[in-house]
């Protein structure tokens, strides 16, 4: 039984926060892209943005996806899937996410990709796959040339409105040895249920691979029950519509049977408060259900989704949390444990990331 360090208790600093060993499990890789990158892709291959000044261009993927709808948020990656289109532009844009992330304090990352988006220039699923794992290892090279240390790591999305969710499946299981560590469905909730897709989950499990499905964002409770219960996703991608299933007016709140079910089986949710936000799933950090959740021992979880679209980072939305919701380095810590614990590299792996990096990393910081 360790005892708890009382530095722990205190809250950091802004700084502070940039420093602290982070893990990421949920981000996409075509909404992180360096604004300068899309502008200078976009014209050697002749597709016209909105602006061509790299802070107006950053604001206004801000903006548009500030609209509060899932679907116009949506809308916004037509341009950055339109700029990853070409192998070198993929490794590039893989490199530039893997750097990024280090500056940041990411550890650890996996970034997630539906590779069938990138295939309008005539490339294969494999070439876009080997693409985004050589611009990881470039960027994990180049990140740790800056001092960064960085694990990056693949999951590849099947979209929910097409039909190649089966290869793409069959694919993460192929490359799982080679930085592909997962699967997920992404895309529009609301009128395609994760349980369309039920032969691919079956197939994931009978290799024993792993998967997260995006559920319980734009669509509520049900969409989460098909996920754990029909699909056998480990992880939810946000899941934060698990909320309603809980009686908050109740002292102490009152969890119902499927609220109580993610709980106790440690199914850990991915979220992502600043995207929520902006889809209108929440009005503000301090309304998001995160930090409840976390204080009812859900296994929580602190992502960015779409560093772009959203004008975010780890940091920034960890710092969030200490601003709006008084989270100390003990809240931090536990979330970015949560979220090693349900990482997809072996057990053992996570177990050296959190007591070799993450543990005495806080010790370190909330020491100083
Ligand atoms: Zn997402």
């Amino acid at each position: 039984m360790s005892v708890l360090n009382p530095d722990l208790l205190k809250k950091p600093s802004e700084a502070q926060v940039k420093r602290l060993p982070k893990a990421l499990l949920h981000d996409h890789l075509d909404g992180g892209l360096r604004p300068e990158t899309i502008i200078e892709i976009a014209n050697e291959i002749g597709h016209a943005l909105p602006t061509t000044d790299p802070v107006e261009l950053a604001e206004w993927f801000r903006a548009s996806c500030d609209s509060g709808s899932l679907v116009l948020y949506l809308e916004t990656f037509a341009h950055t899937v339109a700029v990853m289109q070409r192998k070198e532009d993929i490794v590039r844009v893989a490199r530039e996410c893997a750097v990024d992330l280090a500056r940041d304090g990411v550890v650890y990352a996996e970034v997630r990709m539906a590779p069938e988006l990138l295939t309008e220039k005539g490339l294969s699923l494999s070439e876009i796959i080997e693409a985004i794992l050589e611009g990881f290892r470039e960027g994990e090279k180049e990140a740790k040339s800056e001092g960064n240390t960085i694990r990056i790591f693949s999951l590849l999305c099947g979209m929910r409105q097409n039909d190649r969710s089966q290869e793409v499946a069959e694919l993460a299981v192929k490359y799982r040895d080679k930085g592909v560590v997962g699967f997920d469905i992404a895309g529009p909730e609301d009128g395609f249920p994760p349980s369309d897709q039920l032969d691919t989950f079956e197939y994931l499990r009978k290799e024993n691979a792993h998967f997260t499905i995006h559920a319980g964002e734009a669509y509520g409770l049900p969409s989460i029950w098909e996920a754990i219960q029909i699909c056998g996703a480990e992880r939810l991608g946000h899941g934060v519509r698990i909320a309603d299933d809980i009686d908050f007016n109740h002292t102490p709140p009152r969890l119902g049977r499927l609220a109580s079910y993610v709980r106790d089986r440690r199914i850990p949710l991915e979220m992502c408060p600043s995207s929520n936000i902006q889809t209108g799933v929440a009005a503000s950090f301090a309304e998001h259900p995160l930090a409840k959740l976390s204080k009812l021992r859900f296994r929580v979880t602190i992502n960015t989704d779409n560093r772009l679209m959203s004008a975010t980072s780890m940091s920034r939305e960890m710092y969030e949390m200490v601003k709006e919701c008084d989270w100390t380095y003990q809240d931090l810590q536990r979330a970015t444990i949560n979220a090693l614990k349900s990482a997809f590299i072996p057990f053992e792996e996570r177990l050296a990331i959190i007591e070799g990096i993450v543990k005495p990393g806080y010790e370190a910081i909330a020491g100083e």
